[in-house]
C-alpha cells in the first residue's frame, strides 16, 4: 500500500508518499506560500532531481490538488492512479487530554481536533484545513491523526500537574502536555531495537535537539515526563525559545520595558533562547563558527544551553531511578558531535562514558549509532528523527 503524509502549517504544506512494503520514500515535496504572492510546489521524486513548480495557492485544498497532480504527473509523478494512495496520515500537533494515541479521523475526532485550537491557536488551525482539504478531495479515502501530544499522555499527575490554584487545569486546561512525541517515541522504539532489548525493559532518555528542543523521560516504552510544558516554550532553551525562566520575569518586564502580553510572548518566543543571549543566530553552526572566533557570548549561549540540557537528563534519571540509555536526534542532536560531548561528559559520575571516534564520525557515512564506549553503563546513541515513518507506521496499525 500506499499512504500519503501531510504535514500542514498556516502557509506551507509537506507531503511524502511512501510504499508501506519497504517503507520506501517515493516522492516527497513542500507546497510553500499557500495563500502568498509566488506560491510554488517543490516536488522530489525518489531517484530524481527536485523540481519546482509555479502554482497558486489560494488555500490548503489548492495545494493538495497540486500535490496529487504532481504525484499523478507522466513525467515526475509515481502513481498513475489515486486509488493508488490506500490511506492519508496527518501531524496534528494539539490532541489535549482527547488522544492518548493515534487515530482515524472522522465528524467526532474533527470536533475534538477543533476544540483544541484553543490550546494550539498556531498549529491545530492549519492541520485541521489539511485534513478538512485532503477529505474533499478525497472522500473516499481513510485518513489518520496523529498527535504531537499522545505520546506524553502516560504522564503521571505528579509529571504533568503545576502547582497553581487547580481550577485551571480543571477549567482551563492547564497542564504539561509535551510535544515532538511521535519524534521521541521514533527513537525510544528503534534505540531499544539497536540495544536489541525489549522497550519495556528499558529507561530511555530521548534528547530531541533541532530548533525546538525537549528531553523526554521514557520509562517502559512510555514517556513519564517530558521537558516541553502547556507549550513549546517550556524546558531547555532552544534557537529562539526562553525555555525555563522565573515566571516573575514576566511581569518585571512587562512593567520595565512597558511591554503588552503579546509583545512579551512575542520575545520569549522569537527573541531570546540561544538567540536572545549570544545577539548572533539561532542556529547552532553559526553559533559554533562565532565562538571558534572568540565571540564571547556565543560561547556562553552554547554553555547554557548544554548546562541545561545535562540538567534534565540529570533530573530524569533521577525520576526513573536510573538510565540505560540517551539518545539524541533532530538537528543539533544528529550533527552536532561538540553539543553531545558536552553533554555527555559531565554525566561520566552516572557511567556515560562517550567514544570520541565514535562521536566524531556521526554523521558521517554513517549517521545512525552507539557513541558510548562498549564498557559504558549507559549506552549513548544518535537516532535520525523520522516523524513521516512513523506516521505511516500508525497509520497502518488503526487500518
Ligand atoms: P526544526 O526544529 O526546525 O525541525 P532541526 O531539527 O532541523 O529544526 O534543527 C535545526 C538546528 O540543527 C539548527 O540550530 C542547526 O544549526 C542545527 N544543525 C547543525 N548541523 C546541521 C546540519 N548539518 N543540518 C541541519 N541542521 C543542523
Amino acid at each position: 500500500m500506499k499512504i500519503l503524509v501531510i504535514n500542514a502549517g498556516s502557509s506551507s504544506l509537506k507531503y511524502q508518499l511512501v510504499n508501506t512494503e519497504d517503507e520506501s520514500v517515493l516522492a516527497k515535496g513542500n507546497a510553500e506560500r499557500i495563500g502568498i504572492a509566488d506560491s510554488c510546489l517543490k516536488h522530489t521524486p525518489a531517484g530524481k532531481d527536485r523540481i519546482e513548480l509555479k502554482a497558486e495557492f489560494n488555500d490548503h485544498k489548492d495545494a493538495i490538488k497540486m500535490v496529487l497532480e504532481a504525484l499523478l504527473h507522466p513525467e515526475y509523478g509515481v502513481i498513475k492512479d489515486v486509488s493508488e494512495i490506500g490511506a492519508v496520515g496527518h501531524r496534528v500537533v494539539h490532541g489535549g487530554e482527547e488522544f492518548s494515541a493515534s487515530t482515524l479521523i472522522n465528524d467526532e475526532v474533527m470536533e475534538a481536533i477543533r476544540k483544541n485550537v484553543e490550546l494550539a491557536p498556531l498549529h491545530n488551525p492549519a492541520n485541521i484545513m489539511g485534513i478538512e482539504a485532503c477529505r474533499s478531495i478525497m472522500p473516499n479515502t481513510p485518513m489518520s491523526a496523529v498527535f504531537d501530544t499522545a505520546f506524553h499522555q502516560t504522564m503521571p499527575e505528579k509529571a504533568f500537574l503545576y502547582a497553581v490554584p487547580y481550577e485551571a487545569y480543571e477549567k482551563y486546561g492547564v497542564r504539561r502536555y509535551g510535544f515532538h512525541g511521535t519524534s521521541h517515541k521514533y527513537v525510544a522504539l528503534r534505540a531499544a531495537k539497536l540495544l536489541n532489548r525489549p522497550i519495556e525493559s528499558l529507561k530511555i532518555i530521548t534528547c530531541h535537539l533541532g530548533n525546538g528542543s525537549s528531553i523526554t523521560a521514557v520509562q517502559n516504552g512510555k514517556s513519564i515526563d517530558t521537558s516541553m510544558g502547556f507549550t513549546p516554550l517550556e524546558g531547555v532553551p532552544m534557537g529562539t525559545r526562553s525555555g525555563n525562566i522565573d515566571p516573575a520575569i514576566i511581569s518585571y518586564m512587562m512593567e520595565k520595558q512597558q511591554l503588552t502580553s503579546e509583545e512579551v510572548n512575542e520575545t520569549l518566543n522569537k527573541r531570546s533562547g540561544v538567540l536572545g543571549l549570544s545577539g548572533v543566530s539561532s542556529d547552532f553552526r553559526d553559533l559554533s563558527t562565532a565562538a571558534e572566533k572568540g565571540v564571547r557570548r556565543a560561547k556562553i549561549a552554547l554553555d547554557v544551553f548544554i548546562y541545561q540540557v545535562e540538567k534534565f537528563i540529570g533530573a530524569y534519571a533521577a525520576a526513573m531511578g536510573g538510565i540505560d540509555c540517551i539518545v539524541f536526534t533532530a538537528g543539533i542532536g544528529e550533527n552536532t558531535p561538540e553539543i553531545r560531548e558536552g553533554v555527555c561528559s559531565d554525566l561520566a559520575f552516572m557511567g556515560v562514558k562517550i567514544d570520541k571516534e565514535r562521536n566524531a564520525s556521526i554523521p558521517g557515512m554513517i549517521k545512525e549509532g552507539f557513541i558510548s564506549t562498549d564498557d559504558s553503563k549507559v549506552a549513548v546513541l544518535v537516532v535520525p528523527t523520522n516523524e513521516e515513518l512513523m506516521i505511516v507506521r500508525e497509520t497502518m496499525e488503526l487500518l
